[in-house]
């Protein structure tokens, strides 16, 4: 029996999987995908910026240099724990779309923030992310195994059981850290409350007839915003006055033409669809991280929109 299993390798679950290794615990990571990496967690789609706190937290445990080079990035001055040298900052984020000017942004009056050499932000994507974290913790003695699908569990006073299959696997603990669609969530009952969706982002590879009908980079517009990507045919787009998109169905392409055609203020043609994913403005929390031996980290306990803030520093900062 392991101390700890862990559902769902995302950067919370492996995160979490590295600091309990270090602290001598046997840990089970089981995760759904057969294998790490797909084109939602690789760039572009997979791009992801980390705010101070989560650059800080892969700073503290010597992951920020191999982070920053499985991102591509090579100049890396906050990424030697021996300088103390203060480093320049690169990017302080957004607001709701809204760019921070990192000149005004200043950390030393976060009260929670050690002092550190380390960049205020970083832009990475999540499979680069991953891989760093997979190989931390495979280092730590940490079981990673993929292509595995958790479908129930079942608790008592002294262990927690996860079923995937025909196959279970028994802890004394157990984290759920698989993702705001969590299954975890739902099977262990926790309430999960907040508020519900008002507009919709979307984010696609698509074959665009006439690109250069949209602005490159990122354009603020009347009914929202779009971003089009360096990576030919990748957008990325909020729609303010559409509602609500229904999730439980793929969107077509006729859908979302007319949503970048509102929302550009455009008529740019889309041809053809080859990816395309959709997150509300759904802000939702869990009542409690924790029932009986479940926990809950991450998406999992909570979710906001990208819009508003990153969501995984909440999650890899305080592990
Ligand atoms: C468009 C968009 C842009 C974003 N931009 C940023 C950003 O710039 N900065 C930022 O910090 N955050 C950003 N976020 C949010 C960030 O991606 C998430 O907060 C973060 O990925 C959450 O990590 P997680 O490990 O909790 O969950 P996830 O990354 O969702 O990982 C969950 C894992 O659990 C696995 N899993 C699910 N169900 C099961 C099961 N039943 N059994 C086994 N495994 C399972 C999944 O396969 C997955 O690998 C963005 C999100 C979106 C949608």
């Amino acid at each position: 029996m392991h101390d700890v299993v862990i559902v769902g390798a995302g950067p919370v679950g492996l995160f979490l999987a590295c600091e309990l290794g270090l602290a001598g615990c046997s840990v089970l990571v089981l995760e759904r995908e057969p294998e790490p990496g797909s084109p939602w967690r690789a760039e572009p789609l997979g791009m992801r910026g980390l705010s101070a706190a989560s650059v800080e937290a892969f700073y503290r445990r010597g992951m920020l240099h191999p982070l920053l080079t499985a991102s591509g990035v090579h100049d890396d001055p906050g990424a030697d724990a021996d300088t103390d040298e203060p480093s320049p900052p690169r990017t302080a984020g957004h607001f709701a779309g809204i760019t921070l000017d990192p000149a005004k942004v200043d950390v030393a009056a976060l009260p929670f923030r050690l002092p550190s050499p380390a960049p205020e932000g970083v832009v990475t994507h999540l499979e680069a992310v991953e891989a760093v974290l997979a190989e931390r913790a495979s280092k730590l003695g940490v079981d990673i195994r993929r292509g595995v699908t958790v479908s129930a569990i079942a608790q008592d006073e002294e262990s927690v059981v996860a079923q995937a299959g025909e196959h279970e696997y028994a802890a004394r603990w157990l984290v759920g850290c698989d993702g705001g669609r969590s299954t975890v969530r739902g099977l262990a009952g926790f309430a999960f409350v907040g508020t519900e969706p008002q507009f919709t982002g979307y984010t696609l590879h698509a074959t665009i007839a006439d690109p250069e009908k949209l602005r490159p980079g990122f354009t603020l517009t009347p009914s929202g915003m779009y971003i089009r990507m360096p990576a030919e045919g990748h957008i990325g787009m909020m729609d303010f006055d559409g509602g609500a998109f229904d999730r439980s169905q793929p969107p077509t392409r006729d859908h979302l033409q007319t949503v970048l055609r509102r929302v550009s203020g455009t008529d740019v043609t889309l041809s053809a669809i080859h990816l395309a994913s959709t997150f509300t403005d759904r802000a939702m929390q869990t009542t409690t991280y924790r029932a009986g031996r479940v926990l809950l980290a991450g998406d999992a306990a909570h979710i906001h929109s990208p819009l508003a803030g990153r969501g995984s520093t909440p999650a890899s900062a305080t592990p």
